[in-house]
């Protein structure tokens, strides 16, 4: 049964897709940015450092978390998980259950940052999902708003671009498609046909495997 990885930054589209990829070949799903979301929400809520690799380090123990919790979606929750991944030890300690869920027997999807280049380098397909930073501020803002939450726009693209540039330049495991990723870029696809484009091509890779 298929693995397969969903990369992409911040608001392209990447876990809309991977979901339906997973509807769609009644795969399980894990969405890996809840994990660091749950260290980022251990700290937070310490009122620990995220300079400190240390005190991030420790944020990572025991780590329970509900995915449907809100309080992993908050903004300052984001801007704290952003920091903390670019520890190496905080990629480690997440490594073992992100690997032991995509080997699960019967396949699996997983959308995150680095599934395609680290966590299942092996995947049958690898989707690496992006789209221009205005469009994903954009989404972003609708997303927030959606949640009754005020933004501005330049405040929102400002964090987008502040991450991708963290996300892209950490020295472990950096935001970048696999040498045999295909890259769907949604800057021009709304939601139906992203995820329709992404179907087609996880299908056709799949039959040519
Ligand atoms: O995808 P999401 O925005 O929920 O991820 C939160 C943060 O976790 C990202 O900004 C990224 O720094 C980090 N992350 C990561 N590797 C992953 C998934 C998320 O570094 N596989």
């Amino acid at each position: 049964m298929p693995v397969i990885a969903v990369d992409g930054p911040a608001a392209s589209g990447k876990g809309t897709i991977a979901r339906a990829l997973a509807k769609h070949f009644g795969l399980p799903h894990m969405d890996t940015g809840l994990l660091y979301r749950a260290v980022a929400l251990n700290l937070w809520r310490w009122g620990g450092d995220p300079a400190n690799e240390f005190e991030a380090l420790r944020a990572c123990d025991e780590l329970g978390f509900d995915p449907a919790d809100p309080e992993l979606r908050r903004e300052a929750v984001s801007e704290v998980a952003s920091r903390i991944s670019v520890y190496p030890g905080v990629r480690a300690a997440l490594l073992k259950r992100q690997q032991q869920f995509a080997r699960q027997e019967g396949g699996a999807v997983l959308d995150g940052r680095d599934i395609g280049t680290v966590i299942a380098p092996d995947a049958d397909v690898k989707l690496f999902v992006t789209a221009s930073p205005e469009v994903r501020a954009e989404r972003r803002l609708k997303e927030l708003e959606s949640r009754g939450m005020n933004a501005h726009y330049r405040d929102v693209l400002a964090d987008i671009r502040a991450r991708d540039e963290r996300d892209s330049t950490r020295e472990v495991a950096p935001l970048k498609p696999a040498p045999d990723a295909i890259v769907l870029d949604t800057s021009k696809l709304g939601a139906a046909e992203a995820i329709a484009e992404a179907l087609r091509l996880a299908e056709q890779r799949l039959a040519s495997a």
